[in-house]
């Protein structure tokens, strides 16, 4: 049986497992690993008072453009028929709108789309699983973590951001070329907070927008009432706001702690929403790797650092920080495996 390991449960590592899925005819083992307790950059969190109140912490919403409407047709297609991606409906104030772009957002929340690849992969899926190192032995990868044994593959891709691969040890360490090894350190991310604001059911937010990009303000730069957004308002539960820092903001505060930042950022929602009630939950993240402002050169989607057995990297570091991106790199990755499966 094809023992396969995927690390990273965002949107190209579950992508990468279901394509697998199809992919492979023959008898597999498929293992996804995060080391989160959440799946990536797309995340969905929970009132801790109503689970029915949730909130997307990082990405908002998915801008297709004519291009990759074509060149991605199945993928919105299939989310569009499960009912996991709608057309945004609700008005957001200050987004930059190109001719022929459609806009949905995901009305279950932004990590429905994950959870359908994760579910549609059949994979074993551990979260809290941290990768520390990888060897090269007997002709298999031996993948350590940081509690329990290390496992054996045929074959590993690796979809976390690329300075995460790059603390990676064991034989990897020299398997990457110092090209390569160039190239993974050129990829830079962006840093950002996010900040979840959940309220009791039957609180109103009178504000006329589902979400607003603020373009003075030194530390907000997107507010979105996000239960609107996603066209959820319900008398069952209250309603969510996201707050996204800006990015000069979240690299000025990226050490300090999240209970310092939260207040700095209640503190400047408060100048630019004067009189919002006050939540009954909050969730303060921080994005450490937002969004990528320089990809991998010259290593389109992938980037191989071994043959036979195979161990190959995806993800946005490789492409753009958008769904469409997460999708070329997937797609780019069982391209290069798609001699070895
Ligand atoms: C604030 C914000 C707003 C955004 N807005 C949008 C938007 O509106 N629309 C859009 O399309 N995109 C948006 N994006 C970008 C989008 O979310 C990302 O491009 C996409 O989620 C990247 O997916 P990925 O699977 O490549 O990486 P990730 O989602 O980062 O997944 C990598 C995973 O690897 C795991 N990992 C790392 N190291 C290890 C290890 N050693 N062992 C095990 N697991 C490990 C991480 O825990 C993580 O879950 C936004 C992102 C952020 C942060």
């Amino acid at each position: 049986m094809l023992r396969v390991l995927v690390v990273g449960a965002g949107l190209t590592g579950s992508l990468c497992a279901a394509l697998l899925r199809r992919a492979v005819a023959g008898p597999l083992y498929l293992a996804l690993w995060d080391k989160e307790g959440d799946a990536g950059r797309m995340i969905t969190a929970k009132s801790p008072h109503n689970p029915r109140c949730t909130v997307d912490l990082g990405a908002q919403y998915i801008t297709c453009t004519p291009h990759y409407a074509k060149k991605h047709q199945d993928f919105y297609e299939e989310l569009l028929a499960h009912g996991i991606l709608e057309p945004l409906t609700s008005p957001i104030e200050g987004m930059k709108v190109q001719e022929g772009d459609c806009n949905f957002v995901a009305p279950e929340g932004i990590s429905s789309i994950t959870k359908h690849y994760l579910k549609e992969s059949g994979a074993d899926v551990f979260f809290k699983q941290c990768v520390t190192q990888i060897n090269l032995k007997n002709n298999k990868w031996e993948v350590s973590k940081e509690t329990g044994s290390p496992e054996q593959f045929d074959l590993v891709v690796l979809t976390m951001p690329s300075p995460q691969i790059l603390e990676l040890q064991g034989d990897i360490v020299n398997l990457i070329s110092e090209f390569q090894r160039q190239q993974l350190a050129s990829v830079t991310y962006s840093s950002r907070y996010a900040l979840g604001l959940f309220y009791e059911a039957g609180m109103k937010i009178d504000i006329p927008w589902a979400g607003q990009y603020i373009a003075s303000n030194p530390c907000i730069r997107f507010i979105s009432i996000d239960s609107k957004k996603r066209n959820r308002e319900s008398s069952e539960c209250g309603p969510s706001l996201v707050i996204h820092t800006t990015v000069t903001f979240g690299a000025t505060h990226l050490e300090n702690s999240e209970e310092d930042v939260q207040k700095l950022i209640t503190q400047q929602l408060e100048t630019l929403l004067p009189g919002l009630p006050q939540p009954v939950a909050t969730k303060c993240q921080k994005w450490r790797y937002s969004q990528v402002t320089n990809s991998a050169v010259n290593c389109p989607g992938q980037m191989t650092l071994h043959c036979n057995p195979s161990l190959v990297c995806g993800g946005d570091g490789f492409t753009h920080s958008n769904f469409d991106g997460c999708i070329a790199s997937a797609l780019s990755v069982m391209e290069a495996l798609k001699n070895h499966i």
